[in-house]
């Protein structure tokens, strides 16, 4: 699963080959509009890739589970069919492809990304702003918050999995529940872990994927159940991660293997 940290990668493999250079062609036919002009950066917002070119043109591209960009040199084998590329952009001296992606449009400004909040990745990460917006969304599971792009762009599911299990936290407490100065410690830390991964190797699961096995801080199984209007698989330990409040939790699913304090 792309998470923000992978699209940040590929973007930064992209700029070289990219970046200053003109498009010679673009396929399909509906990104023609790019041939002649000049790529001027290569962007990220969250889980967004943007390459922008210099005729106020966007290509925006969101990779979800599937999708991945390959560069190689003019004439060079593709290692994936040509049928599955959805764009090609041939520039000087390098082609570009993206396969698998099951979001490619041409946009004009930030139209289809302006309602994200800061990258997580941000050098500058502002934690106070990002506290604001994920108060200005209301009560919600603090799991579910900490997916919701609006908030902080970028965060997947393995990340927040992660950051509320480090921090003794049920997915399903209510954040209205969470100090602003917890709210804010989950997002560093997911700031900063991100980060870490982006110089490393990937760093081992504590809980995510670990159903049934034993949490590694009490030894409790973890649970798993599918949490939001997504269902994304959640992983947590009943244990460690206790309820807090009185907010009860979704009804349990099959998938479910014990239940967290009430
Ligand atoms: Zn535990």
């Amino acid at each position: 699963m792309p998470e923000g940290d992978t699209i940040w990668r590929t973007a930064a493999a992209l700029r070289p080959r990219l970046v200053g250079r003109r498009v010679l062609s673009a396929r399909p036919a509906a990104l023609g509009r790019l041939a002649g002009a000049t790529v001027t950066a290569v962007d990220t917002a969250g889980k967004h890739l943007l390459v922008r070119f210099d005729n106020g043109l966007s290509l925006h591209t969101h990779m979800r589970m599937t999708g991945v960009w390959h560069t190689y040199a003019p004439g060079a084998r593709w290692r994936k069919p040509e049928r599955m590329a959805r764009a090609v952009l041939e520039v000087e001296g390098a082609v570009a492809v993206l396969f698998n992606a099951p979001l490619v449009e041409l946009t004009r400004h930030d139209d289809h990304t302006s309602h994200l909040g800061p990258d997580i990745l941000a050098d500058d990460l502002d934690l106070e702003r990002v506290v604001r917006r994920a108060r200005s969304l209301g009560d919600v599971p603090i799991g579910e918050l900490l997916l919701d792009q609006r908030v902080s762009a970028g965060i997947g599911n393995i990340w927040r999995t992660e950051a509320l299990w480090t921090h003794r936290i049920n997915p399903w407490r209510p954040s209205a529940s969470l100090t602003d100065d917890e709210l804010s410690a989950l997002f560093a830390w997911a700031h900063r872990e991100m980060r870490a991964h982006l110089r490393g190797p990937y760093r081992r699961s504590a809980v995510h994927g670990r159903a049934g096995r034993n949490c590694p801080r009490c030894a409790t199984p973890i649970s798993v159940r599918a949490q939001g209007a997504h269902a994304r698989l959640t992983y947590w330990c009943p244990s460690c991660q206790y309820q807090i409040t009185g907010s009860s939790p979704e009804a349990p699913s099959g998938r479910q293997r014990a239940s967290p304090r009430a």
